[in-house]
């Protein structure tokens, strides 16, 4: 008799696994979502100006992963859209990360000129260096340099984002802003970026689509009634335990949308306010695929801690602390038969919508090894 498999959560993660298994396996696949929507906080919709709004926040697909946009471009056609991110540092527009031409935005250009030849003397061409290995500099312009994107970019925008001082926050995540010494303006370098012609939501509901999928929204996994042979567990790993370790620890954002009598507002789809106002970006949607309309929608974030019962987990937030206590989870986890945890809350990973797609794709491997023996 065919197994059945029940997916809980139903966004990058829970939707690729499923259509894995329920393709190459021919299992039957129970995908449930608390949510009232599918795509979890992948998801868009067209609005009353027909614009696609992302509800939780611009996604941008981006990745080098052969195998994951291969998986992904059968099921969405992707416009070539190269994200920028515009930031105001001073009242003045430039890019981010901190780049070659950042330079000549900010600083006359004799300065720019100097800065310029001392960063391609002493750093290789691009190269990207995170902000807290930048300030390692003896040189006095650098140091100048250093100080200057650590106090403008970075300083401000990450106690907002994360609630901390910068040294509290993990490496890893400061590094994906690094200054970047070269005269490439994009906010990421992969090889496939773009956003799909009809939107996330429909890119998951095609993956979803078929014959052996079976979606139930709005359903908890404690409420959830049936049997089931193997469990895929994409939501929060120590909801899963009952926090009985305790609460794995995320950072939360919450967008103040509103509809404008304009054509556009600002200048980019993403423009980033390091230094000043509470919020910390402000997304404008219509410019991911080029929506016209007379209007325009815009949605201003703002992070703040996550409550549980009160917002959404968005970040997990990377420390020794959190790492020791999802290890006892992960630990825990592994003792389980039939069951694997995978997505961003239940690897407690600050993953990237292609790194999400990707782990689900080695799942699925692991579990296709098992049933061949
Ligand atoms: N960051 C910053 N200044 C910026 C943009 C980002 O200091 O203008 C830092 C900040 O610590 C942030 C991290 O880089 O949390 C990662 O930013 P990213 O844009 O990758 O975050 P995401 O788009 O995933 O929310």
């Amino acid at each position: 008799m065919t197994k059945t498999n029940l997916v809980v959560g139903c966004g990058f993660s829970g939707a690729s696994i499923a259509r894995k298994i329920a393709e190459e396996l021919n299992e039957k696949v129970i995908v449930i979502d608390a949510k009232e929507h599918i795509a979890g906080n992948a998801y868009d919709y067209r609005d009353k100006n027909g614009i696609m709004i992302h509800k939780y926040g611009s996604h941008i697909f981006h990745t080098n992963l052969e195998n994951v946009w291969a998986f992904v471009s059968r099921f969405a056609s992707f416009n070539t859209y190269m994200h920028k991110v515009i930031a105001l540092i001073d009242g003045i527009e430039t890019t981010i990360p901190f780049n070659m031409r950042t330079l000549y935005d900010v600083f006359p250009e004799t300065m720019a000129k100097r800065m310029e030849e001392k960063l391609l003397s002493h750093f290789e061409y691009n190269k990207k260096i995170p902000i807290l290995e930048f300030q390692k500099q003896n040189d006095e312009d650098l140091k100048f340099l250093a100080n200057y994107v650590y106090e403008k970019v970075f300083l401000h925008y990450t106690t907002k984002q994360w609630g901390v001082n910068p040294n509290e926050v993990d490496g890893a995540v400061t590094a994906r802003v690094p200054v970047y010494i070269s005269c490439d303006e994009r906010y990421f370098q992969d090889k496939y970026q773009g956003i799909p012609f009809k939107g996330y939501t429909e890119t998951i509901k095609n993956m979803l689509n078929h014959p052996n999928i079976e979606i139930r929204l709005k359903t908890k996994f404690e409420d959830f009634k049936g049997a089931y042979d193997r469990l895929f567990y994409t939501g929060p790993i120590d909801e899963f335990f009952n926090y009985k370790y305790g609460e794995l620890p995320y950072r939360s954002v919450h967008f103040k949308f509103e509809e404008l009598d304009m054509p556009y507002y600002q200048s980019n789809s993403v423009v980033n306010y390091p230094c000043n106002y509470d919020f910390t970006r402000i997304h404008e949607y219509k410019y991911y695929l080029d929506d016209r309309s007379d209007k325009t929608v815009i949605a201003k974030e703002y992070s703040e801690a996550f409550e549980r019962g009160k917002n959404e987990r968005y970040y997990p937030i990377p420390n020794e602390a959190s790492a020791a206590l999802y290890q006892k989870y992960s630990d825990e986890a592994k003792q389980l038969k039939n069951t694997y945890f995978l997505g961003r809350l239940g690897d407690y990973k600050y993953y990237d919508m292609d790194k999400a797609v990707n782990r689900a794709l080695e799942v699925f491997e692991e579990i296709k090894n098992a049933v061949s023996y």
